[in-house]
């Protein structure tokens, strides 16, 4: 357990290296760890290493979680799975930030669930770039509509979109798919200015953040390669 120290240190050079490559403000590019089936002691040891923001995407599992390590009031949570519509209360309350918004529904819930006096919650628009059936994420063609009725919630901060592109493509189709949600938010913030920041792309893993920070990744979602290998029955994408 003491690697995960370790990795941190090294995945942390991957980001500056990459970001220093692309020509791009150190500290540009933020660690997401990705900590869904991890116990709360190793989270904890990254939290101690100096990790701040953690990746779920079970809410029960996530809960369990917070609660547990409710003494380290410098984490911040990010919740990255899909979302039931029964399940935003909870997420409103416990959550910086939701990476996995893929409707509008959702996106009110969470809205006129955001307790008093929290500030608001940032939001990303999960997109199925590669529009691929079994994956969930908004269309593309889906995005303005919802990007417009997002911006006039207000309790959630629109931040940007997040991608988890199909991973058995070529490394030039999955450059390809990371430009293109970089592409598809600068035209978004063009055509409605006042939505949102709208300054952030969740996009990149363990395996492919260096071509995600080249194509303009603000967080890089990294589980594997902080924490080793998941017990396959929970591992997704
Ligand atoms: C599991 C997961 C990751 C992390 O994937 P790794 O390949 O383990 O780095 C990133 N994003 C989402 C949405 C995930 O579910």
């Amino acid at each position: 357990m003491s690697s995960i120290a370790d990795n941190i240190g090294s995945v942390t050079r991957r980001i500056q290296k990459a970001t220093l490559k692309a020509g791009r403000d150190p500290g540009s590019v933020r660690l997401l760890a990705v900590s869904k089936t991890r116990q709360p002691d190793e989270l904890r040891v990254a939290a101690n290493a100096g990790q701040v923001a953690f990746g779920e995407n079970y809410l029960q599992e996530a809960l369990d979680k917070i609660e547990a390590l409710k003494d380290l009031d410098q984490i911040e949570w990010h919740f990255i799975g899909p979302i039931q519509s029964n399940k935003t209360r909870q997420i409103a309350e416990m959550f910086a930030w939701v990476h996995s918004v893929d409707r509008l529904k959702i996106a009110r819930r969470l809205s006129e669930q955001r307790p008093p006096g929290f500030p608001p919650l940032n939001l990303c628009l999960q997109v199925n770039i590669n529009d691929e059936d079994s994956k969930s994420g908004c269309t593309l063609s889906e995005l303005p509509e919802l990007v417009d009725e997002i911006g006039d919630l207000p309790n959630v901060k629109l931040r940007g979109l997040m991608a988890i592109p199909d991973p058995d493509q070529s490394e030039a189709d999955l450059r390809m798919s990371f430009r293109k949600l970089a592409n598809t938010l600068r035209e978004l913030k063009r055509a409605s200015p006042e939505a949102g920041p709208m300054d952030t792309l969740s996009m990149g893993m363990s395996d492919d953040l260096e071509i995600a920070i080249a194509e303009g990744a603000t967080w890089v979602r990294v589980g594997t390669a902080l924490f080793g290998a998941r017990p396959s029955k929970h591992s997704q994408s």
